[in-house]
């Protein structure tokens, strides 16, 4: 069986027909990353034993006839999402040994239809990053171009997905990390409505922004997964207490009369030319299909980044800080508590991490608190209010997911504030909570894929999956040569 970019639904009737065994899938998967994975470098640990016994306990349920849509299906989970017994590193030398004695809301969900998971996926340490460079254990390239990132912080999600390690995979967004790493890897990845998937499990990065969503080879396997992994928790106080509709409800439903809004200051100069054309030639071709295209208008989007860099410091400093060295991760050395601290803190974490958790507790200091965070909530109501007033006039907007194509290794190492100006035209939809789902839209004369997003309003997943699935239907995805 030809495994690269096969869906979910056709893995599904394979399974059930009995043309392939649960064992012999996952086997097929492992093949792939054995031959594949020491090139593209997208799996921090590989979980070939569990995943045969639970390929054979997936085997039965198949065999009764009583399959649910992913019993049997391998997937790969981003190693920010903790597993019972499975080794949780958070691309950190701070968890290099950290085995989490319990399940996030979401495996527990995934556990219930029986999947099989093939390993935990590598990302930027404690997702802050866009490269996945800042991984201690595992830089991801882009199977594009492996002298490329594949993005980040969900590289190693993408990646694995692209060059088939993985049918689908787990990977989370705080400003951007499922959309930039699926847009650079030519594949699809939603982020959800705030809320709408259980935090529980999810090592904290910024609390208020993140958020757990799946990226796979196209937006109705991405609705599959979202159905499966959505509901209410009462594990977390922020998960959202609404109806979860059938996320692939409008999927193949026509798309005419349907408002898109393209804000031009998303259209600006800071976009790379070749990204602005592929994206605005798919809106064209959106209009031919029967959508009404509305220009509109948001400028707030230039205060974006400072503010979501703020907020996400700040929160990060926060949620960071309970790693001591003492309770559990890596312990460094010290005579005294204090110096214990230090000495953990130091080694443990790496340098955009340290960054980070510098900016977060200055922001956050008194006397500089009136001054820069509480000026980064007030932009963030800004933003909310553009996007609500753009919503008044149009169903979803259209954006570029990133600036730029996947970017070169190493290109922007000493630049941070380069690396950060790249999440422009993510973060804001963290800013606001709101659902937004990235999908390729284009390849550059030199072959690397080129992602456009589709945002909604907040809890509408399912019209930008509509959007999305209604473009994929005339696209053929080119596939990596690796
Ligand atoms: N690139 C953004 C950052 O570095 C987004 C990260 C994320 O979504 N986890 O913060």
């Amino acid at each position: 069986m030809d495994i690269k970019r096969t869906n979910i639904r056709a893995l599904r009737k394979a399974l059930d027909s009995k043309e392939i065994s649960a064992a012999e899938l996952c086997g097929e998967y492992f093949k792939r990353i054995e031959d594949a994975d020491p090139r593209l470098l997208s799996y921090i640990t590989v979980t070939k034993e569990k995943a045969l016994q639970d390929a054979e306990k997936a085997q039965a349920v198949i065999n009764a006839g009583n399959s649910a849509p992913l019993t049997g299906i391998p997937l790969a989970v981003k190693d920010n999402i903790c597993i019972d017994g499975v080794r949780t590193t958070c691309a950190s030398k701070m968890l290099e040994n950290f085995i989490p004695p319990y399940n996030a809301a979401v495996i527990e969900k995934l556990n219930a239809q029986g999947y099989v998971l093939l390993g935990k996926t590598s990302m930027d340490e404690f997702a802050m990053g866009g490269s996945t460079q800042t991984s201690a254990f595992a830089k991801t390239r882009n199977p594009y171009d492996l002298e490329r990132v594949p993005g980040g912080s969900s590289g190693g999600s993408a990646a694995a997905v692209a060059a088939g390690l993985a049918p689908a995979a787990l990977g989370s967004d705080t400003g951007g990390s499922i959309r930039q790493p699926a847009s650079f890897c030519g594949v699809t990845g939603i982020k959800p409505t705030y809320g709408r998937v259980s935090r529980y499990g999810l090592v904290a990065f910024a609390s208020s922004l993140d958020q757990i969503g799946p990226i796979a080879n196209d937006a109705r396997d991405c609705a599959l997964l979202l159905n499966a992994i959505c509901g209410h928790d009462r594990h977390d106080a922020t998960s959202a207490n609404v109806d979860t509709p059938d996320f692939s409800e409008k999927i193949g439903k026509p798309i005419s009369g349907l408002k898109i809004a393209l804000p031009k200051e998303f259209f600006s100069d800071a976009v790379e030319p070749a990204v602005k054309q592929h994206v605005l030639d798919a809106s064209k071709e959106l209009e031919k299909r029967g959508a009404v295209l509305v220009d509109c208008s948001m400028p707030g989007l230039k205060y974006a980044v400072p503010a979501y860099y703020l907020i996400a410091c700040a929160e990060a400093a926060s949620n960071l800080s309970r790693f001591d060295g003492i309770k559990y991760g890596f312990r460094g050395e010290g005579r005294t508590y204090e110096e214990l601290i230090r000495d953990s803190r130091s080694r443990g974490f790496g340098e955009e991490v340290k960054r980070r958790i510098l900016l977060g507790n200055y922001a956050l200091s008194s006397g500089y608190y009136d001054a820069y965070y509480k000026k980064a909530l007030a932009l963030k109501q800004e933003i909310i209010k553009e996007y609500n007033d753009i919503f008044g006039i149009a169903d979803v907007i259209l954006t570029p997911t990133a600036p730029t194509p996947a970017y070169k290794i190493g290109e922007q190492d000493n630049d941070p504030v380069k690396m950060y100006m790249a999440d422009i035209c993510t973060v804001t939809v963290n800013i606001a909570k709101l659902p937004a789902v990235s999908t390729t839209c284009g390849y550059t004369e030199n072959g690397l894929p080129v992602g456009m997003s589709i945002i909604g309003r907040r809890f509408d997943e399912t019209t930008v999956l509509q959007v999305a699935d209604e473009w994929e239907n005339g696209f053929a995805p080119i596939s990596p040569k690796l």
